[in-house]
């Protein structure tokens, strides 16, 4: 008999994905799932976070508040929704501080205050370990939700701001001097939600997910929902600030095999791709790196990242629950 650590968290979703699926039109396998509510679908998400994945010794509780939340509101973001509010559920020993309890709710309800939700209640219960599940739920016009499929081949693929900074603050918490500043990019993700609305609202972006488990994942994963393949250039990848003078092969994995970013991942037809990045780079903030093109969808085959005039597989790993590495 296998065990998880076989097979590995995909494998595992596999498993349960064979048991519930009921061949909806919108099946399982998506950044959330959907539930029709008239001219719209309601969007709902679960992500669970603990110590052992998530949490690395030294976390501010307020930290892991605000990961809790913005990791779940990433999901309604890839999904093109507006978020509407947030449960939790929270498991903590008897021993834990009440000050930490009130930090883990003061994080969270700096999250949700800043992208205008509250949090709408939830259940504490007594265990061994602590757990934090959270479930975030979103609304989006049934026409205009974003999926992990739906791209044709020839559309151009978009990414959100840059990539790599959750790999480089994870390489961080080696060393007791950025430990604190690797902790604080690690956990503060910043969901998309601006951009995952106007992608919907823009009518011509094709296909959409989070990149919660690094770009070549993200993008393995796409392809097995459309069929297609990705093909990125390199030159093209935002990369973190701080990267950009660090050697090729660290800045390759940190930006595109490291877990953590939170950025949105989308493919737009290829005619309106750069009238989607002025509008979503318009408005806000006034800083590089909003959203750029970095490859093309292509028919079937393997995904591929193209560097220095030569292609190459883009491989499909990341972070992966249940063991500690794959690739594949
Ligand atoms: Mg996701």
């Amino acid at each position: 008999m296998a065990k998880l650590s076989d097979v590995g968290e995909r494998e595992a979703i596999r498993l349960l994905t064979a048991i519930f699926d009921r061949g909806h039109p919108i099946g399982l396998g998506h950044d959330c799932g959907v539930v029709e509510w008239g001219e719209d679908y309601l969007v709902i998400t679960t992500d669970v976070v603990n110590p052992r994945t998530h949490i690395p010794g030294g976390s501010r509780p307020d930290q892991v508040g605000w990961y809790l939340v913005a990791v779940n509101l990433s999901d309604v973001a890839a999904a093109g929704a507006r978020a509407l509010g947030f449960v939790a559920a929270l498991s903590l020993p008897p021993s834990t501080d009440t000050d930490f309890l009130r930090g883990l709710g003061q994080g969270m309800e700096a999250c949700a205050r800043e992208f205008g939700i509250a949090i709408l209640g939830g259940d504490t219960k007594e265990s061994d370990v602590p757990s934090f599940a959270g479930t975030a739920i979103g609304r989006v016009r049934k026409d205009r939700i974003l999926l992990r499929k739906g791209a044709r081949p020839g559309d151009a693929i978009v990414v959100t701001g840059d990539l790599g900074r959750a790999g480089l603050a994870y390489a961080q918490l080696a060393d007791p001097a950025t430990r604190a500043e690797g902790l604080e990019e690690l956990l503060r993700p910043y969901p998309r939600l601006r951009e995952g609305a106007a992608f919907s609202d823009s009518g011509i972006v094709t296909s959409c997910m989070d990149i919660s488990d690094g770009l070549g994942l993200s993008l393995a994963q796409m392809a097995a929902m459309s069929g297609l393949s990705y093909s990125v250039e390199w030159e093209k990848v935002p990369l973190h600030k701080p990267l950009e003078t660090m050697p090729a092969d660290r800045q390759r994995e940190y930006a595109l095999y490291s877990g953590g970013d939170y950025e949105l991942v989308a493919t737009v037809k290829p005619e309106a791709a750069a009238d989607l990045v002025a509008r979503v780079n318009e408005p806000h903030r006034g800083s590089h790196h909003e959203l750029t093109v970095i490859g093309t969808v292509e028919r079937a085959g393997p995904n591929t990242l193209a560097a220095g005039g030569k292609r190459e597989p883009l491989q499909g790993r990341g972070w992966e629950h249940f063991r500690p590495s794959h690739s594949g």
